[in-house]
């Protein structure tokens, strides 16, 4: 007799393996795997873990359970209802290697748990011949367990930030970051003050106390949250937003030129909005010429772009007066291009100038934001249950743990 056995492989408590029909022909391959219970072992109750006598026997049900080799792996179990003397009533007996409710095992159920950490629940869900529905819920609720609450503890330093789910009016969540660690630490949907209020309700008062800063965007509902909530934290606007916002009135100017521009000043500036925009040391050397090329060639955008440059340098200052002068011959410069967003975006620099000043203390740079802005649009490519909010929330926390902090695996 030979020594193998694939009883090993299924090492389930009280139950042993009876027989297997295999059927390697059929697309997907299938090995179904018959257990049934091991009568050296008193069933427990699947509520409570209590030893129970048995009630009747003869139910069946089959769980996925992970491959073997190359077959799908059906268990079909045949188990029993339990009499359980402290449930007092009559239960479904214990399973060690599924919940009696669910068609798939904990084993896999980790699996899938695991596979989700990498890849789309649509290429899971192919990969396994499952449902993508039934991926998605394993997924979510391994990821609520892991991070379903708030942790607030040592938190000082916040950024607070919209993202938008769909186009259109109502799709916003708001998104809390202990900006120190880069940990996603709240999610809600809105973004509304009331939606912050929503983060700030699950603190106490010492935590409240404890935060020293708010970077966020130049967003009235936050402001007041903030204010209503911790109203010691000093509110500083992020280089992030203060360029994002500068941005669009580099592009109004941009679209500007092109319209007056004649046929050979217009190649310059076609296509040239990623120049325009991006960081120049994200530039490649041919990028980097054609901007120069631009900015020779058209001076009101020349002057725009060297306005963007001497407005990251506003926020590099560390004391308040230098700030303060350089953000008034910033914008007396800026007065002079003649364009309706520069002036708006002039107004709203004094309006909320004290969170522009509030830098001096609290140099938040653009890099955590920039990087959460960057994860948050690979998680909406990627993620299927993106109509669902609650679970991108999850995704979004999931990948964005913090430095220092390893997640845990299943
Ligand atoms: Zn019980």
């Amino acid at each position: 007799m030979s020594g193998l056995s694939i009883a090993s492989y299924f090492p389930f408590a009280r139950m042993k393996v009876v027989s297997q029909n295999i059927h390697l022909d059929c697309r997907p391959s299938q090995t179904l795997i018959h257990l049934e219970p091991d009568q050296r072992f008193r069933p427990r109750c699947h509520h409570c873990g209590q030893p129970g006598s048995v009630h009747s026997a003869g139910l069946r049900r089959v769980i996925r359970d992970l491959n073997v080799g190359p077959a799908q792996t059906l268990l079909q179990v045949e188990y029993r209802r339990v009499w359980c003397p402290k449930c007092c009533k009559g239960v479904v007996e214990q399973l060690s290697f599924a919940d009696p409710s669910k068609r798939i095992t904990h084993r896999m159920a980790r699996y899938i748990w695991e596979l989700c950490k990498i890849m789309t629940v649509q290429d899971v869900a192919c990969h396994l011949d499952l449902d993508p529905k039934t991926v998605k819920a394993i997924d979510k609720h391994f990821l609520e367990q892991e991070f379903g609450g708030t942790d607030y503890e040592g938190l000082r330093i916040l950024a607070v930030d919209e993202i938008s789910l769909a186009r259109g009016q109502n799709g916003y969540m708001t998104i809390v970051l202990d900006y120190l660690t880069g940990r996603v630490v709240w999610m809600g949907e809105g973004r509304k003050a009331e939606t912050l209020d929503g983060f700030f309700a699950g603190m106490s008062a010492e935590q409240k106390q404890a935060i020293e800063a708010v970077a966020m965007d130049m967003w009235e509902p936050f402001i007041k949250s903030v204010r209503a909530n911790c109203p010691q934290a000093k509110i500083v606007f992020d280089l992030f937003h203060i360029v994002k916002a500068y941005g669009d009135v580099i592009d109004a100017v941009r679209r500007e030129e092109y319209k007056k521009a004649d046929k050979d000043k217009r190649k310059f500036i076609k296509g040239s909005r990623y120049l325009l925009l991006s960081n120049r040391e994200n530039l490649l050397s041919d990028q980097r010429a054609r901007l120069r090329e631009l900015l020779r060639v058209n001076e009101r955008l020349s002057a725009v772009y060297i306005l963007k440059d001497q407005l990251k340098a506003i926020c590099r200052h560390r004391y308040r007066g230098w700030a303060k002068r350089a953000l008034n011959q910033w914008c007396e410069l800026a007065a002079q291009v003649d364009h309706p967003m520069m002036q708006r975006f002039i107004g709203r620099l004094r309006f909320f100038e004290y969170g522009i000043l509030n830098h001096c203390e609290y140099p938040i740079s653009t890099g955590p934001l920039e990087g959460v802005n960057n994860k948050i649009k690979v998680i909406k490519r990627k993620a299927y249950g993106f109509h669902d909010p609650e679970y991108f929330a999850l995704k979004v926390k999931q990948s964005l743990p913090g430095a220092n902090v390893t997640t845990k695996t299943g």
